[in-house]
């Protein structure tokens, strides 16, 4: 092996002190926020890789009070069925994707929150009138979300007798709506609407109105962070106080149609 010379060797010392931040300018680490790429209006990886969407301006705002800017956030796709597990081997910071609150995620991972109400609803072909209650759904064909409480409140309570269809994202669902391969799809009404107005999808599908459940959306976080649960919820609270809720929720349920809910008071955590 060549030995190296000792200028070599210093050059080396010095170029990884200044990547590593000590005697150079401080590098800092993004934050890492996991939010859905698929959902339009709420978290959606756009064609020319820029984010948009309703989580995605909370989730930015929220970075912005932990003192990161926007050009620091490091977006991570997650799933309905991956939020937890993400959170709890730390690939994430928080986790702002449609992400509602209960008791069964409480057993592995915290809340900030909650900031936003949906309920759950159906999405089926705009020619389709034959659903109108819950009920109907017993004898139709659903599809719905792995890990998610729609599929779960379906199962459990709603139509248990349903055909379900369970795969990765929602749109994968729409896929198999638009293709004739389920009656309907179901999940909260936030996200259905968001799909029904994307640009090609106008007239094609409509939601049926229903008011299934109450989804309380929250930013969820490791289990036990109650530091970091506490200053979520303050940039939260301010997110409201200041108008920049309302602002986001026009600019991107605005053309949706979609009569959502006014903001929820921050309670998470006491
Ligand atoms: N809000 C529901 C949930 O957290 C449905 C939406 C979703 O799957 O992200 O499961």
């Amino acid at each position: 092996m060549k030995v190296p010379k000792a200028g070599a060797v210093a050059a080396v010392i010095a170029l990884a002190a200044t990547a590593s931040g000590c005697g150079g300018e401080a590098k800092k680490e993004p934050i890492s926020v996991g939010i859905k790429f698929d959902q339009p209006g709420i978290g959606m990886r756009e064609a020319d890789g820029t984010f948009t969407g309703f989580d995605v301006d909370v989730a930015t705002y929220v970075a912005k009070e932990l003192g990161y800017k926007a050009n620091e956030i490091e977006f991570k796709q997650v799933y309905s069925s991956d939020r937890e597990l993400l959170i709890q081997y730390n690939e994430v910071k928080f986790v702002a994707a449609s992400y509602t609150i209960n008791d069964k995620r409480r057993e592995k991972v915290d809340f900030a929150g909650p900031y936003f109400v949906a309920h759950q609803d159906l999405l089926v072909r705009a020619d389709d009138n034959s659903i109108t209650k819950a009920e109907d759904l017993n004898t139709k064909r659903l599809c719905s979300v792995t890990g998610s409480t729609s599929a779960e409140n379906v199962r459990s309570k709603l139509a248990p007798k349903a055909s379900v269809l369970e795969l990765g994202g929602y749109s994968e669902c729409l896929v198999a709506l638009q293709d004739n391969l389920v009656d309907a799809m179901t999940t909260d009404n936030s996200i259905l609407a968001g799909y029904a107005a994307r640009k090609g999808n106008e007239g094609k599908f409509k939601l049926v109105g229903l008011n299934l459940s109450n989804e309380n959306y929250g930013i969820g976080i490791k289990k036990g962070d109650s530091a970091l649960q506490k200053k979520i919820n303050a940039a939260l609270s301010k997110m409201v106080s200041d108008g920049s809720w309302e602002a986001a929720v026009k600019k991107n349920f605005g053309q949706a149609n979609y009569k959502y809910e006014p903001a929820p008071r921050v309670t998470a955590g006491g």
